[in-house]
């Protein structure tokens, strides 16, 4: 599936990615857990093709880094950024639209429409009304809708649960559930490190813009260094000592 090696970033010489490599397979739902400023979005924004980078990019063996940002939804790669990217002028009905737009998407834009709607019933009970007067989360809805809308085969998701309720983030983590579960792959950024990999295969440890870590998410939960380090669980016998997350090199 997507295929990532040697990735670096840098604003100006700022280096924001240092030679990442990862992997999401098939149908696999992977989170990047990291802390604020680690390099998450920037990783997101240079698979999506928003931002130059070097290094390898692959989907499905084919080659994406050296094709422009429209060419790589073509591909079949969709990105919800942070803070959404809707128009929120715009009706539930106009942004999801919007979304079939890429040359990939348009004959299947019904079907997509309806499983949109099937995924998040609340959206077609509020097809005519304008984005910017929905709460955060059914505007979040509207956010991953409309990604859904270009058909992706790799859904990009940049910290969806930001500033949604306990109960609409897990009404979202449901969701992504739902969606790995049709066959769209994701890879996820996620500040709520607990849900995520609850729901999640695997997950990367992303530091100072390089990766330290990685693992099936079930051994990143249950990991002491994990749970200090993302999980804001102190393990008992080593409160006076936070240790640095482990390095798995080469796992993956
Ligand atoms: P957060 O969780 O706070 O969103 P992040 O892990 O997503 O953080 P990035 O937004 O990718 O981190 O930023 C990585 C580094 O690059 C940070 O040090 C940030 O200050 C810097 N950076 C990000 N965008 C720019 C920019 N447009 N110009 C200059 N530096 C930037």
């Amino acid at each position: 599936m997507l295929d990532v090696r040697g990735l670096s970033a840098a604003y100006r010489l700022h280096r924001a990615l240092d030679e990442v490599t990862l992997r999401v397979n098939a149908g696999e739902l992977v989170v990047i857990l990291g802390a604020n400023g680690a390099g998450k979005s920037t990783l997101l924004k240079a698979i999506a093709g928003l931002l130059p980078a070097c290094g390898e990019i692959t989907l499905d063996g084919e080659p994406l880094h050296a094709l422009p940002a429209r060419l790589r939804v073509e591909a079949g790669i969709a990105l919800v950024p942070e803070g959404r990217g809707i128009f929120g002028e715009l009706t539930v009905r106009e942004n999801l639209l919007l979304g079939a737009f890429p040359k990939r998407a348009r004959d299947a834009e019904a079907q997509s429409l309806a499983r949109v709607l099937q995924l998040f019933p609340r959206l077609a009970e509020r097809m005519r009304q304008t984005v910017r007067t929905m709460s955060g989360g059914e505007q979040q809805m509207v956010a991953i809708g409309r990604a859904l809308m270009s058909a992706p085969r790799l859904l990009l998701l940049d910290e969806p649960s930001l500033g949604l309720s306990p109960l609409m983030c897990g009404e979202l983590f449901r969701a992504l559930a739902r969606i790995r579960e049709t066959g769209v792959s994701i890879l996820l950024v996620e500040q709520n490190a607990k849900r995520s990999l609850a729901i999640a295969d695997r997950g990367y440890l992303l530091e100072n813009g390089r990766i330290r870590g990685s693992g099936e998410a079930r051994q990143l939960l249950d990991d002491p260094v994990v749970q200090a380090a993302y999980l804001g669980i102190c393990p008992t016998t080593q409160l006076a000592k936070v240790p640095q997350p482990t390095v798995r090199s080469g796992q993956w």
